[in-house]
């Protein structure tokens, strides 16, 4: 398969049609042909079936599962959860058809290769659960990480590593709506395009990025969206509350 050489790259989107929509509706003009998903479709957002379908007319090519995916497919146990994320999924299970149930459970472990120079995981490549959150957890990932770029989720923040020789780097940008890294060939990046449906950055706004796989750049961008609409979807799902109130906090 030829990787697309601008792509839609997503994240995190946990049950949110409202902040995939408002995503979707900003990058429309951007020419991307291919669609990148690193997992966690489902789980805490009051939209599950909404998203699975919206996604599947996107056709991703390349999709990762993530940790909510794997537990609501039931091929692993919920038992890890906290009784937030459980109560959530126990939820989100009983709202999918077993045709979106299989499909959650046919999506990759990672890490899947995009391209030569890129690699797709959810946690990190060595572990799909794994949360790469500072430079020390980077290193980690570095350690096994051979292609010039790693995308990955799971920690909800839109985070920018970079190994420059033996430097160490973080170069997350701070708050801005759009920020172009180029991925310059010196180094080896790892990069979180940020949560789609559930920020924990201290951005409520959605995150998400574009790839140009041909220049080797990354665009990560934030967009706002109708938040209360999301929290009146919890609300009236009867999920959790904090559920809810997190989104408006961006934590
Ligand atoms: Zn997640």
């Amino acid at each position: 398969m030829t990787a697309a050489p601008v792509c839609l790259v997503v994240s995190d989107i946990h049950g949110n049609i409202d902040a995939l929509e408002a995503v979707l509706a900003d990058a429309t003009a951007d020419g991307w042909t291919g669609v990148i998903c690193l997992g966690d479709l489902v789980g805490y957002g009051a939209a599950p079936r909404e998203v699975i379908t919206r996604l599947r007319a996107l056709a991703p090519e390349w999709s990762i599962r993530g940790n909510h995916d794997r537990v609501c497919a039931g091929l692993t146990s919920a038992s890890l959860f906290s009784p937030v994320a459980r109560a959530a999924i126990e939820w989100t299970r009983d709202q999918l058809t077993s045709d979106e149930l299989a499909l959650l459970a046919t999506l990759s472990p990672g890490p899947l290769p995009f391209s030569t120079e890129t690699l797709l995981c959810h946690g990190a490549p060595q572990d799909e659960d794994f949360y790469v959150l500072d430079p020390a957890d980077a290193r980690l990932a570095f350690a096994v990480q051979r292609a010039r770029l790693c995308l990955h989720g799971h920690t909800h923040a839109q985070t920018v590593f970079r190994l420059n020789g033996p430097a160490l780097l973080d170069e997350t940008p701070a708050r801005r709506t759009r920020c172009r890294i180029p991925l310059t060939p010196d180094s080896r990046w790892l990069v979180n395009p940020g949560s789609v449906g559930q920020p924990r950055d201290g951005d409520p706004r959605a995150a998400y990025a574009i790839l140009d796989a041909g220049t080797m750049t990354i665009e990560l961008r934030r967009v706002p969206y109708d938040i209360s609409r999301a929290q009146a979807r919890i609300r009236q799902a009867g999920l959790p509350d904090m559920l809810a109130r997190r989104l408006e906090d961006g934590t």
